[in-house]
């Protein structure tokens, strides 16, 4: 039996004939089966009898049913104008049980369509009512309502408390289906608060104990929490398991808005198991029922697991555009906890671009909203305090007109409970003694929240300054060259030892047999000539134009595959992995003569033709004795070459091919091997020959 059906028994079925009684226990357990087809034509068939009967509570009960069907569709507009009709029936009436639960049905419809504020009134008229009533389950029921909208609302703590108290009197009361809801419930606001464990062990309850009932809605319900939790623990088999089931309960009872729920999760778990293809497919799935039906939630929903998605694949764009679309959705419908996680995602891919400055921007408007969230949560407290207060307080009135008063009393409710003001003279003093006690009350509230409301923004501050700070120290370690794109020397200093030892370990490992191939490092310096006066010539932005058009050279002569580096002001360090010495000189001409070559626009009216000089060396320096040399004494005569390259006139270049310990004569041994105490160091120029070469000292 669902919990909505629990109260249906109490309040509404109790006053039916007793032909109609029957037939709303078949409607229930068809419903309860799933079988909403049957249940449907049931209730019209009813409802059709007590009208050609002029039995208006037959109908209202029919009415009633026929909500919970259509509730059950998702078809929450159409379930919403059922109730009001059975409302209209029951307030003529005067019965205030049954206008309590249609209240309660009433809020629901709110609920689900993430209309919170419309749901919370609702329920707390239902409440008030209730408690007139002394309904013990009514109330229950009601708690566990206003718990639920206000978790919704990111209240936690009001919600954890609201949810609790239900749950002793739901316990008491032996409703074991609500019970099961309450907990799921619960677990959620561990969910949302990142404690996964402590959910898992409500959420595994919730699901046993619904188990226990014959509804299938709720056990489907169940199996997607839990799903979702072991999501977040990376527990992906079972949580396959779990939202495998749930799709099924909820394809079976033909609820698109849970089922698309249940595929948003499970695109996640795919996507996570690197199935990603088939995680895709379910979520834009998802995001299409979203949009054909019109479901916020779940739009929302699927928009940030998409978002996410395309994070985790680094397909930054396609993340930046569904994070977009979220962050503008959420803002048109304030769901602003929603907007900050859209935000958050949209940190992380500015991040991943290493576009800190844009990313700390968004940082700044995410925390914004955080503390939109806090100030408004605190209003919203004054708000709900005030309903509460006036929910005793149309309750104590209530009780004292009900007895002779009862049908113009329900009849005011369907308007709204405040009319009743009108009712009576007596209420007049109540309302000043009321109004006397909440200012009082409302005074001590305010003050509680304004140090609330303080301190959190403090910590807000704070919070940014330390973010601030590591923003500003992972630019620091950042990897990337920001003007360029290309790598920087951070980058580099990391990869080289790894690249090195690779290197060494296979000209050390290598036989006659097997002689080297393609293992060798071939490390280029480029220095642009005369770089200062384009600076001085033309200003620093043209200078920074200059050294973007002059990494596309880079790009265009060297493989994607290439260590390319920009390894200070304007130079440029380049390693070739995996090649092959003999062809260092090729590649070293074909990049000065590229660069020679080349017109470099400054801006729009102005183009020059520029140079650039060039050292080399290769890595290891002695194929046969590959750790004699390390890399930063190689780069050092890498530098002597460039050096040498501007000695002699710039526009060439000049580089150390290899290194041996063949004997030769003093005057043979070039200036380069006495500088760095070496035996005999081939070298290559691009000048005529190596006798023209200007070594400075
Ligand atoms: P040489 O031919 O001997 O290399 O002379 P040069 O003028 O190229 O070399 P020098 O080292 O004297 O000057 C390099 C200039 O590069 C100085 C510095 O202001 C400029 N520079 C360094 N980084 C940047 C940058 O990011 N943008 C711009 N526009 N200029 C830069
Ligand atoms: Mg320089
Ligand atoms: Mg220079």
């Amino acid at each position: 039996m669902s919990f909505l059906a629990e109260a249906k028994s109490d309040a509404i079925r109790l006053i039916t004939s007793t032909q109609t009684k029957e037939q709303l226990q078949s409607i229930t357990a068809y419903q309860d089966a799933g079988r909403l087809a049957q249940a449907e034509s049931l209730s019209l068939l009813l409802l059709e009898r007590a009208r050609s009967q002029g039995n208006d509570i037959d109908a209202a009960a029919a009415f009633h049913e026929l909500g919970h069907i259509l509730i059950l569709q998702n078809k929450y507009e159409l379930s919403r104008q059922a109730f009001h009709n059975a409302l209209e029936i029951f307030t003529g009436e005067g019965l205030l049980k049954p206008i309590a639960v249609i209240l309660a049905d009433i809020g629901n419809t709110y609920r689900f369509q993430s209309e919170y504020n419309q749901a919370l009134n609702f329920h707390y008229r239902a409440l008030s009512l209730y408690k007139t009533e002394k309904n013990r389950q009514g109330i229950a029921d009601q708690q566990l309502n206003i718990g639920i909208v206000l978790k919704e609302l990111g209240q936690f703590e009001p919600a954890l408390d609201f949810l609790k108290r239900a749950l002793t009197q739901l316990r008491r009361q032996k409703r074991l289906e609500s019970v099961s809801q309450t907990l799921s419930h619960i677990g959620g606001i561990y969910v949302d608060m990142a404690q996964y464990e402590s959910a898992l062990t409500y959420m595994k309850d919730a699901l046993a104990i619904s188990e226990e009932t014959l509804s299938r809605y709720r056990i489907g319900k169940n199996h997607y929490r839990l799903g979702n939790v072991y999501l977040k623990l990376a527990q992906y088999e079972l949580a396959t398991v779990h939202l495998k089931e749930a799709l099924a309960i909820f394809s079976e009872l033909d609820a698109p808005r849970d089922h698309g729920s249940v595929l948003t999760v499970l695109g996640q778990v795919e996507i996570a198991q690197g199935n990603t293809e088939k995680g895709f497919q379910h979520l834009n799935q998802a995001l299409t029922r979203a949009n054909e039906d019109a479901f916020p939630k779940l739009k929302s929903e699927a928009q940030l697991a998409l978002a996410k998605a395309y994070l985790t694949l680094q397909q930054l764009d396609k993340a930046l555009t569904h994070a977009m679309r979220g962050v503008e959705q959420t803002g048109k419908r304030q769901q602003l906890s929603m907007q900050a996680k859209f935000l958050q995602v949209i940190v992380d891919i500015y991040v991943a671009q290493q576009n800190f400055e844009k990313a700390f921007k968004t940082l700044l408007q995410k925390n914004q909203i955080i503390s939109e969230i806090v100030s408004q949560n605190s209003t919203m407290t004054v708000a709900q305090m005030q309903s509460e207060i006036e929910v005793e307080r149309q309750a104590q009135s209530i009780e004292m007109l009900r007895k002779n008063k009862a049908i113009e009393l329900a009849r005011a409710e369907q308007t709204n409970l405040r009319t009743t003001f009108a009712l009576g003279s007596l209420i007049g003093t109540l309302l000043f003694i009321f109004l006397l006690w909440s200012r009082y009350h409302q005074k001590r509230v305010n003050l509680y929240l304004k140090k609330e409301v303080r301190k959190r923004t403090q910590e807000l501050v704070h919070k940014n300054n330390e973010l601030e700070e590591a923003y500003h120290t992972l630019e620091e370690v950042s990897l990337r060259d920001r003007l360029t794109g290309l790598y920087n020397r951070h980058y580099l200093e990391a990869q080289l030892p790894g690249e090195i030892q690779r290197s060494q370990h296979t000209f050390a490992t290598a036989t006659p047999q097997e002689p080297v191939r393609d293992a060798d490092l071939l490390c280029f310096l480029f220095d642009i000539d005369n770089f200062k006066k384009i600076n001085d010539d033309y200003g620093h932005m043209a200078g920074d134009q200059f050294l973007i058009q002059f990494t596309e050279v880079i790009h265009d002569v060297f493989r994607q595959t290439d260590l390319l580096t920009r390894w200070g002001g304007e130079e440029f360090l380049v390693i070739c992995r995996q090649a092959n010495r003999d062809e260092v000189c090729m590649l070293a001409e074909r990049f000065r003569a590229a660069v020679h070559e080349k017109l470099f626009y400054l801006n729009d009216e102005t183009h020059i033709r520029a140079s650039c000089s060039i050292g080399f060396c290769t890595l290891p320096l002695f194929v046969n004795s590959p750790y004699r040399v390390n890399w930063q004494k190689t780069f050092l005569i890498m530098d002597y070459c460039l050096y040498a390259a501007k000695a002699s006139g710039k526009n060439c270049w000049i580089g150390a091919i290899s290194a041996t310990d063949e004997k030769i004569t003093e005057e043979a041994r070039s200036p380069l091997a006495k500088k760095f105490e070496l035996t005999s160091v081939k070298l290559a120029t691009s000048l005529n020959n190596l006798a023209s070469i200007n070594w400075p000292d």
